[in-house]
């Protein structure tokens, strides 16, 4: 009896994550972050892609912070985005994903367990970024009952970071 409830609590839980993306509760991937440096670019095709992430310019090596607490599931070096990490929530429901990384921050490993505000990299032009602009390109996916990082449905990071960044004040 006591299993099935435990089980029915979690699958609530679960079905309460994954129904609706207004959970998404972040802090700033980087210190100091004000209204203006966020642009919604989420819409834009890149590279012939559609960009499906906000892209915060910053000076190259400033430091990169985990949004949420979670476990960073995989560092990626990957054509267009350069030195990734993907980061998993606590619950598996979304992947954090922070790409052109200058590099990542000393021990960073598979598997660590960061907290919100933990630097996990360094802001960079890796991959296909222009060396002239670093940033950090930032997106969220709302990961599937696989729970692959490399696959996801793209949810929008603007409006959750304009939220971080006004509770960061
Ligand atoms: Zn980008």
């Amino acid at each position: 009896m006591r299993l099935w409830i435990r089980i029915a609590w979690l699958l609530a839980m679960f079905l309460a994550a994954g129904a609706t993306s207004s959970l998404v509760e972040i802090t700033p991937p980087i210190r100091g972050l004000v209204l203006a440096d966020l642009r919604d670019t989420f819409e834009e095709v890149h590279n012939g892609h559609p960009h499906e992430a906000i892209d915060i310019l910053a000076t190259r090596g400033t430091p990169v912070r985990a949004v949420v607490s979670g476990t960073v599931r995989k560092l990626f070096l990957s054509k267009p985005g350069g030195d990734t990490i993907y980061q998993f929530d606590e619950m598996g429901v979304y992947c954090y994903y922070y790409a052109h990384l200058d590099g990542y921050a000393e021990g960073l490993h598979e598997g660590m367990r960061v907290e919100p505000g933990d630097v996990i990299g360094f802001v960079g032009t890796t991959g296909n970024a222009d060396a002239r602009t670093p940033h950090l390109h930032f997106a969220i996916t709302e990961l599937g009952p696989e729970k692959q990082w490399w696959k996801g449905k793209a949810v929008d990071p603007y409006p959750f970071l304009v939220d971080a960044v006004k509770r960061a004040k």
